[in-house]
């Protein structure tokens, strides 16, 4: 029982899908100076980014994500050097997801502005709800009602039986951004 969902970059180039998968997602808002400066790197932030800053994002696995057009055209980014790997389109500067900067970490967090739905209805359909929204203390503006100051705790163990069920699915690989252990793309390191 799973979606398969079309990804585009708002410039039409870069194509893929993603499988949306049950149990095997999470739906989250993240308001960090991270994803923020990242944004700005792209120099987007107005079509990244919501009123407050945050980044909506789509936490599943490698394997269940695909890039099948634009290749080419995938960039990578790291804000110092133990960073996520921050991967993005070159031809319109958008987001495309971030992961570890190792290959065999079953974990991606797919930009949603990346997926394409035909409805808000479908869409609520396909993702549910935003569960969590984390590091409100970055907010631009006033702090979200619903967003937690940094990490909620209570999503650890959360993470953690997804970490390990990836791990042991060997659901990291295939990855649309490692040939292997090699990343797709020369990784930017910003300082
Ligand atoms: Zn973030
Ligand atoms: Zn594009």
């Amino acid at each position: 029982m799973s979606n398969i969902v079309a990804l585009e970059c708002l410039c039409g180039t870069v194509k893929g899908k993603l499988d949306v998968v049950p149990g095997s997602f999470f739906h989250v808002h993240c308001l960090c100076c991270d994803c923020q400066s990242f944004a700005s790197h792209l120099n987007n932030g107005e079509k990244i980014l919501d009123k407050h800053g945050g980044s909506e994002l789509f936490q599943t696995y490698p394997a269940f994500m695909d890039i099948s057009e634009g290749q080419d055209k995938i960039g990578c980014v790291q804000l110092g050097e133990k960073g996520l790997y921050r991967w993005h389109t070159t031809c319109c500067n958008m987001p495309l997801a971030n992961t570890m900067s190792s290959s065999k970490i079953p974990f991606v967090g797919v930009s949603v502005k990346l997926m394409q739905f035909v409805s808000e209805e479908k869409k609520m359909e396909t993702l549910g709800p935003v569960t969590m929204k984390a590091f409100g203390k970055y907010s631009i503006g006033e702090m979200p009602k619903d967003a937690h100051p940094k990490f909620p705790i209570s999503y650890m163990p959360k993470i953690l039986g997804f970490m390990l069920k990836g791990m042991f699915k060997k659901k990291y690989n295939p990855s649309p951004f490692f040939n292997g252990k090699e990343p797709v793309a020369k990784v930017n390191v910003l300082s």
